[in-house]
């Protein structure tokens, strides 16, 4: 069936939409690597002027019509067409879209920006009670935003499927429950079996060589030429303007080689983005699934591959070499332990690959006792250290380092943490299901030959884009949903006792 007229006036008024939102992400990159800090204000503006040009034409009553007169094309369609997935997923994004008043959305963008610069001042300030009231005004916010859908099985599944479209609250509960009754004996054998950390990894490895180490890594992974860049910034993240357009930033610190693995992190973000089919280049499905299929792909060449055996054999002689004589003392074995080590601690964002998952259980379950109200915003640091001590073992000094550690609640953002750690549980389902289809897969990595791993992940994954939701996206990969065991077991043979690591 050849596509109606009407189909290629919604295509091009896609288009528009996604250059928007592109060159607001290019802006959104610029802010954070590029700009003097006061540009602020005047970067506020521009991205609030462009986030409206782009609501108006996604939301004009022509698109909805659009939409409808579509519906019968739609239906000779093939549902795993290109077409038919760009018609379904628009008409959801859509519906869901049109459901919230602009005014809310004003001042939900507001307040998002108002609690960010609060919760700036806050932190290092240790300042809990200034930051409160944004709190409050978020929960409020988001109270109002959920009510907007009462065919919700729960109001947190509202916040939820911003991040993991069509994932239910229940369903991560089931998933974390089981992770908590594993993960907390786990931690206390890995304690054991790893010791304290012997200080390793705390030597002043210099910028430059870091840097190079960075850019080598990238580029060993691969990818296509001219299409990527790095770039210095306070926190690494990934973005770009499309397939060929893909910008990562790491940070350098004086001490510890944490650049190296933000950089494999973020490189597996911009993998995913850069392997999108190109066909679905500049429409909605142009992107990555979801934050949890995301982060899967990042912890995936962080951890998988970045903290594996068969990497460091490949890689440890070059980092030696690179850094010589920093390292010549280290032999590989202490290499690997000290990139591995399992020890709890304060901060999310440095926890290992066991602990993390309790940083963010811990905030999943605050997140829901503040949006049922069980918990209210004032009680929040006491909640947050009591759990701590109950999840970790560990006190918390100050709530710069606790509950203020991170800028999501700042920014009203409610609903995303738990994608980082359901990002963690999917990437060893992927893993396994990579290592049935790739037998030599440890040979290769060993070898330092990644292209087999990059080009089943394209060819398995990123290839679709958002054209399905992010678990029928990995049914598809793996044959199964989320499922925790393989993760579990996972850990169990890396970091348990049975087996030392
Ligand atoms: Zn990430």
């Amino acid at each position: 069936v050849a596509a109606p007229k009407a189909f290629d006036e919604l295509k091009t008024r896609l288009a528009q939409v996604t250059d928007i939102n592109r060159v607001r992400r290019i802006l959104g990159w610029d802010m954070q690597v590029m700009m003097p800090a006061a540009g602020a204000g005047a970067r506020g503006e521009q991205q609030a002027t462009l986030d409206r040009i782009a609501y108006d034409i996604f939301t004009a009553p022509e698109t909805g019509r659009l939409l409808e007169e579509l519906r019968s094309y739609e239906d000779s369609l093939d549902p795993d067409s290109d077409d038919a997935s760009l018609l379904r997923v628009s008409r959801k994004d859509f519906e869901k879209t049109v459901r919230i008043p602009a005014d809310l959305r004003t001042e939900i963008v507001k307040a998002g920006t108002e609690g960010f610069m609060a919760w700036r001042l806050a932190r290092p300030a240790n300042d809990f009670e200034s930051f409160r009231p944004h709190l409050e005004h978020h929960m409020e916010l988001r109270r109002r935003y959920v009510e907007l859908f009462p065919e919700a099985d729960e109001p947190y599944d509202v916040l939820l499927d911003d991040y993991e479209r069509g994932m239910k609250a229940s369903e991560v509960r089931v998933v974390f429950d089981r992770m908590k009754e594993e993960l907390v004996p786990l931690v206390a054998e890995a304690r054991e079996l790893y010791g304290d950390d012997d200080g390793t990894l705390a030597r002043a490895f210099p910028k430059d060589k870091q840097e190079a180490m960075a850019r080598e890594i990238i580029d060993l992974f691969g990818h296509r030429e001219n299409s990527w860049r790095l770039d210095p910034t306070v926190h690494p993240f990934a973005s770009g303007g499309g397939v060929d357009d893909i910008r990562i930033t790491t940070k350098y610190e004086p001490t510890g080689l944490e650049s190296f693995f933000a950089s494999m992190h973020e490189y597996g973000h911009g993998l995913y983005e850069h392997q999108v089919a190109p066909e679905l280049d500049r429409t909605p499905l142009g992107g990555g699934v979801s934050l949890g299929m995301h982060e899967s792909q990042s912890r995936m060449w962080e951890n998988l591959v970045g903290r594996s055996r068969p990497f460091w054999r490949f890689f440890y002689p070059r980092l030696q070499e690179r850094f010589s004589p920093l390292l010549d003392d280290v032999d590989e074995e202490t290499w690997f332990r000290a990139v591995n080590i399992v020890q709890p601690s304060l901060i999310r964002i440095a926890a290992d690959e066991i602990t993390y998952n309790m940083h963010i259980i811990l905030r999943f379950e605050l997140e829901q006792d503040l949006l049922a109200g069980n918990v209210e915003p004032r009680d929040l640091p006491s909640e947050w250290n009591r759990r701590m001590d109950e999840y970790l073992g560990i006190e918390v000094p100050s709530d710069a380092d606790g509950v203020l550690q991170d800028m999501h609640w700042g920014t009203g953002t409610i609903g995303y943490f738990p994608t980082y750690s359901l990002g963690n549980v999917m990437s060893v389902q992927i893993w396994e299901r990579i290592k049935e289809d790739l037998p030599d897969l440890d040979d290769r990595l060993e070898r330092g030959e990644f292209a087999p791993l990059r080009e089943w992940l394209g060819e398995h994954i990123h290839k679709h884009g958002r054209k399905f939701t992010p678990q029928e996206t990995l049914e598809r990969a793996v044959g199964s949903r989320i499922d925790p065991e393989p993760y579990l077991a996972y850990l169990r043979q890396k970091h348990g006792a049975a087996t030392p690591a």
